[in-house]
């Protein structure tokens, strides 16, 4: 059962900000994750206004489904008053109380975020790298290794 998603943005769904290139099989990645999972939120270092902005921009260009350049987003600090900080997913959980914290995932490429309590709720992603500028060599399919965990674990769902 997963009562909710929580999605990286960097080097996980684009490369980057200033680089917001979209990784290959993004929209056919997130239409499959709104039509499948109750809740999919955007978890990231990256400020709010910034992520809105960029998924705006991706929706535009119909790089991603409509539902998905709307997606909410949560901010996470880095740094607060001088620790640094874990992606912890009751973070998650506050935007959406119904979910079971147990049942939320995150799908990010850097481990030393993770917080150690939710490593099995985490979903390793290898970082979305571009060769130079030419993104059509590009043969990265992790979004689709991704997309394959998630039925798994929606499949069990039912047996759960
Ligand atoms: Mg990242």
């Amino acid at each position: 059962m997963i009562d909710a998603l929580a999605l990286d943005l960097e080097y996980t769904l684009i490369y980057n900000v200033d680089r917001p290139i979209p990784r290959p099989y993004l929209y056919e990645f997130l239409d499959f994750c709104f039509s499948n999972i109750p809740h999919v939120v955007l978890f990231t270092g990256i400020r709010n206004h910034v992520a809105m902005e960029v998924l705006y921009n991706l929706g535009r260009r119909r790089h991603i489904p409509i539902e998905a350049s709307n997606m909410h987003v949560i901010r996470w600090n880095r740094v607060i008053r001088g620790e640094w900080q874990k992606k912890d997913l009751k973070y998650v959980q506050q935007v959406h109380l119904g979910a079971r914290l147990d049942h939320i995932y995150l799908v990010d490429d850097i481990e030393e975020f993770v917080l150690p309590s939710q490593r099995n709720q985490w979903i390793r992603i290898d970082p979305f790298r571009i060769q130079g500028d030419d993104v059509l060599k590009n043969t990265d399919n992790e979004l689709v290794r991704i997309q394959h965990i998630l039925e798994e674990k929606l499949k069990k769902s039912i047996f759960d």
